[in-house]
């Protein structure tokens, strides 16, 4: 007998020719995930398995964080043909449990004696018979005995529901404009999900912004890159292009000017990485330079896809996806970001394209700031 942890993929991904390519992707970011555990992964039978193990605990916890596993079964895998081992093995499972349950046998070895019907009654009557408290209920059991027999036989219980998603690196790379809040690690984390390799830039404004405003972004970068499955932070310098925007635009559109160079220079970043989006936290009237209007001048400097997955999220939304995903305590640290030095007293909210267009112009050689920017960018991979 051999204790194992059985896989289980989101059905509707799979179809198609799709499925072989699916799967060796999932298997690959579930190894990437168990490094260091001793566990083994591999396919077999056309399910996913995890076995050889120490510390079940850990491996459920980290395989149920890997994009694209729907839900892990702790199961035994022994020999099928003696069917009174299978059932003594059943009723050691359901120790512990009360209420209702049923017994639900598949057979893909048709040359078994015993037809799944059977093997339901059969195991059904021996589980009642050990244990008298349960109730057998047919439609609506709180618990389900699963048998599989296959070339051996499978037994579980535990349906342990997982992240869901995508495995990562199936739909693409895009890039995450990460700053040290709340908002645009759960936007990462949302993408990601998708099953997208995420790729990080960060605008930082030292000495205005700090060494620690960095050091948590390179943190926040490091949570995420256990699901994200490691990511690249693309670290901008972003100073002087702030303080040319402070001394020579007009103040109340300064915020958006910035957002504008920070678009272009995210977008410069992600066509060298092979991203095919951008991705922000923003969400609808969050702040002035979230307005519909606003959000209209800084996606009209770049021609790249903008994805803002939290758009339509209240912030007690994002802040329970954040607390979920374990960056909640990270981002509230309090530290500046460069959003939040030098912002106007008065923020134009619904800004006209044009008119900003016009304010832009104050600056002498915008081309030449968004190559400098470039230049001295210093990339850390977590
Ligand atoms: P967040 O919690 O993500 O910081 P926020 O409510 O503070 O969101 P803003 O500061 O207006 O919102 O920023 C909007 C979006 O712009 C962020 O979600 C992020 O994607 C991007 N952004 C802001 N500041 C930075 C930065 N310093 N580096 C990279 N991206 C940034
Ligand atoms: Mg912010």
């Amino acid at each position: 007998m051999k204790e194992l942890l059985m896989v289980r993929y989101g059905e509707i991904f799979l179809k198609g020719l799709n499925r072989p390519y699916f799967i060796r992707a999932l298997v690959r970011k579930i190894r990437y995930a168990l490094r260091g555990t001793g566990s083994n992964v591999w396919v077999h039978d056309g399910r996913i398995l995890v076995e050889g193990y120490d510390d079940p605990e850990t491996v459920v916890e980290r395989v149920t964080h890997v994009f694209g596993v729907h839900s892990v079964c702790p199961a035994v895998e022994m020999p099928k043909e003696d069917f009174d081992a299978l059932c003594e093995q059943a009723i050691r499972m359901m120790d512990g449990l009360k209420g209702t349950f049923k017994v639900n046998a598949r057979r893909s070895d048709k040359r078994y004696p015993m037809g799944s019907p059977e093997i339901n009654m059969e195991m059904g009557g021996r589980i009642l018979d050990a244990r008298p408290d349960l109730k057998v209920d047919l439609h609506h059991p709180e618990h389900v005995m699963n048998v599989e027999i296959r070339d051996q036989a499978y037994l579980y219980v535990r349906v342990i529901p997982a992240v869901g998603g995508m495995p990562v690196g199936t739909n693409g790379n895009a890039t995450l404009l990460l700053s040290g809040g709340i908002d645009s690690p759960v936007a990462g984390w949302m993408v990601a999900k998708r099953g997208v390799q995420i790729n990080a830039v960060h605008f930082h404004s030292f000495p205005y912004t700090s060494e620690q405003a960095r050091e948590k972004v390179l943190d926040l970068a490091r949570k995420l890159s256990f699901s994200c499955c490691g990511i690249k932070v693309h670290i901008v310098p972003f100073t002087e292009i702030q303080l040319q925007i402070r001394d020579r635009c007009p103040e109340e559109y300064s915020t958006l000017i910035m957002r504008r160079f920070m678009m272009r220079i995210a977008e410069a970043i992600a066509r060298k990485t092979e991203s095919g989006a951008l991705i922000t936290g923003e969400s609808i009237g969050q702040v002035a330079s979230q307005t519909m209007e606003a959000l209209g001048t800084t996606d009209a400097v770049v021609s790249m896809p903008v994805f803002r997955p939290l758009i339509g999220f209240d912030k007690s939304e994002i802040i329970d996806i954040a607390k979920r995903i374990d960056t909640y305590e990270l981002s509230s640290l309090p530290y500046e970001d460069c959003c939040t030095i030098f912002t106007p007293k008065h923020p134009a909210t619904r800004p006209k394209k044009e008119k900003v267009e016009e304010a832009e112009t104050c600056l002498e050689n915008p081309e030449q700031l968004i190559a400098d920017a470039l230049a001295g960018v210093e990339v850390v991979s977590v």
